[in-house]
């Protein structure tokens, strides 16, 4: 099955330095004090995957995702993450983003494929390909449960019909009705 193996990280949040995370095929567990960084391991994967939404992220703005331990304000800020997977023929295959930031406060991200520039749609189609959604709900968040249990009927409904894929075609047919 394809699988996370490495998560580089280079001033993503609370990583000031570029940190490089292997991981094991199957079950993984990250422990450590409260605000140590566990979530946002998780926050870089999906800021990797191309995920648009800052909240997503636990963000307010996607400039927050910097991390400010030395940037004093001056200058261009940026952060880079890379994801790199093992495949089902175990070759390896990478996904990475680099946001930059001017000191006008202005910013864009970059997107790559094997190290190589994409667009944002082109790391969306490889990535569905490999049956990887970064907007799915294949991660869970803290809160998530509650807001799930706290959803009316329709709500919770909609999950079910984006889980199994029905959404996908909704979302076609409504478009499909505008033009
Ligand atoms: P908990 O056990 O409470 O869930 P956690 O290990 O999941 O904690 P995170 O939410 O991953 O912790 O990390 C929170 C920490 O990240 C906070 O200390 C916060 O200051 C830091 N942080 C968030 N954004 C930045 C940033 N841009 N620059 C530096 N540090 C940041
Ligand atoms: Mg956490």
């Amino acid at each position: 099955m394809v699988h996370v193996k490495r998560l580089e990280l280079s001033r993503f949040k609370s990583f000031g330095q570029t940190t490089q995370i292997p991981l094991l095929p199957g079950f993984t567990v990250v422990s450590g004090p409260n605000g140590s960084g566990k979530s946002n391991i998780l926050d870089a994967l999906l800021f990797a995957l191309g995920l648009a939404s800052s909240r997503g992220m636990r963000a307010e703005r996607l400039p927050d995702l910097v991390n400010n331990s030395r940037n004093n304000g001056k200058g261009r800020a940026e952060t880079t993450v890379k994801v790199t997977f093992e495949l089902d023929d175990e070759t390896e295959w990478s996904v990475a983003r680099r946001l930059r930031v001017t000191k006008e406060g202005s910013y864009a991200s970059t997107f790559y494929i094997n190290d190589e520039t994409c667009t944002q749609s082109q790391l969306h189609e490889q990535l569905r390909e490999l049956r990887i959604y970064p907007e799915g709900y294949n991660v869970v968040l803290q809160g998530d449960v509650t807001r799930i249990i706290s959803m009316n009927g329709r709500e919770r409904r909609e999950i079910i019909d984006e889980l199994a894929g029905v959404a996908e075609f909704d979302r076609k047919i409504a478009k499909a009705k505008e033009t």
